[in-house]
């Protein structure tokens, strides 16, 4: 068997990574910066006023209560057409370019207003209110670096700069397929022997929410022929292939026998549980990954392999999940010679998360899978963890499960 840390390593040593390209900024949410991005200019681009108020000079108002002629408005989006000068304001909304000759803002609250005039009921040094040009990001600073995958803020902190195209690694577009004569589409009636296809859907979710353009290769049937030509296609279309079933030991594993004439593709027992099989290497130099059949395998495989695979490919940076220190609440005994990954329900209390498994642990149980949050990590040499253990949780679902009731009162 091989260490799981070692076939991750080979895995991520053999992606390719995606050629860089300009995309809309509509579409860059969850792929990564293939640069580093320097402001193209200040934020805010000019000093400009943090309240609605009056643009003073501070030295005028020192001394207050005094009077000063309101020389004009300036809304936001306009540009005040003078200077201010001793004894003299300007009436400003928030975000508008602070006038020329101010140095600072009295807000409306402290000020009562007279016809042409307004009086100034406080004294403000000068700065008070004014939020200065460059203030939040000076220009040709780094804001981002390379390999960052942008979320909602990044995003609009690239519409601050104008960047309408950020400079990103493509989208990987990832082919999918199931494979076993026994799987039938959700759609389809039950015979007696067969069973729904449930890899698929969650491995195009999971690709889905990568990221990934997903190419359904639907259910491919155990037979030689049939699986040459699905795997060729999906090879000929993609960046990646994802395969399901048929990587085991057993005698119908004919996927292993066409991936063989096929590529460079390398099967190995993994020491990890569930997903011992995996099979690994290239169809027509396109990476393929084939996930072993058993619904939990085929994403624990998928998360350990195929996630930070693509990642890699996409450019991130960090393309392993989070992991928190966490306590098991009942003793969990596993095989010593295997990284074992514990489905777990989660639950923050008494300043700690704690874990416990989330039902049965077999490897074609998927409602242990559905109701879990986490993976109890219990590294190899381990075997037994006690009630009250610690124990490393990787986190795929943070539990975010609080009804209105609950935080509102
Ligand atoms: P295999 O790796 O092909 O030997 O499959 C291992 C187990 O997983 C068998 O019980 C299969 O019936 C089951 N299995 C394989 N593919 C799927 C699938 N797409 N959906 C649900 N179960 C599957
Ligand atoms: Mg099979």
């Amino acid at each position: 068997m091989r260490p799981l840390g070692d076939a991750q390593r080979d895995v991520l040593a053999a992606m390719p990574l995606l050629p860089a390209a300009e995309v809309p900024l509509g579409e860059a949410l969850g792929l990564a910066t293939a640069a580093a991005v320097r402001a193209a200019h200040d934020v805010p681009p000019f000093t400009n006023s943090a309240m609605d108020g009056y643009a003073v000079l501070a030295a005028d108002v020192a001394g207050a209560p005094v009077e000063l002629e309101v020389l004009e408005d300036v809304p936001a989006g306009s540009v005040a057409t003078r200077p201010i000068g001793p004894g003299t304001a300007i009436k400003i909304m928030t975000g508008a370019p602070l006038p020329e000759g101010a140095d600072a803002v009295v807000k409306v609250e402290d000020t009562e207003p007279g016809e042409g005039r307004v009086r100034i009921l406080a004294a403000h040094p000068a700065g008070t209110a004014v939020r200065p040009a460059g203030g939040d990001v000076a220009a040709g600073q780094a804001v981002l670096g390379a390999g960052v995958r942008l979320g909602a803020a990044h995003l609009g902190m690239l519409a601050s700069f104008g960047v309408a195209r950020p400079l990103v690694r493509r989208r990987p577009v990832v082919a999918v397929m199931s494979t076993g004569d026994e799987v039938l589409a959700v759609d389809e009636p039950l015979p007696p022997g067969k069973i729904h296809d449930s890899n698929r859907p969650m491995l195009v979710a999971l690709l889905g929410e990568l990221g990934a353009d997903v190419v359904d290769m639907g259910i491919v049937r155990d037979e030689p022929g049939t699986l040459r030509a699905a795997l060729e296609g999906a090879a000929g279309k993609a960046d990646a292939v994802v395969s399901s079933g048929g990587v085991s030991m057993g005698e119908y594993d004919l996927v292993k026998a066409v991936l063989r004439e096929l590529g460079h593709v390398e099967f190995w027992q993994v020491a990890m549980q569930p997903a011992k099989p995996f099979a690994f290497g290239q169809v027509a130099g396109t990476p393929l990954f084939g996930l072993p059949g058993n619904p939990v395998s085929s994403v624990v495989a998928f998360e350990q392999f195929v996630r930070p695979g693509l990642l890699t490919m996409m450019g991130a940076t960090a393309v392993f999940r989070p992991q928190v220190d966490g306590v098991m609440d009942e003793a969990v005994s596993t095989a010593e010679e295997k990284t074992v990954f514990v489905r777990v329900q989660v639950e923050w209390r008494d300043g700690a998360w704690h874990a416990r498994p989330s039902g049965g642990q077999s490897s074609n149980v998927l409602s242990a899978l559905a109701a879990a949050g986490a993976y109890a990590v219990v590294p190899v040499g381990t075997g037994e963890v006690p009630a009250g253990g610690a124990v490393a949780l990787e986190m795929f679902r943070w539990p975010e499960a609080r009804s209105a009731v609950e935080v509102l009162g």
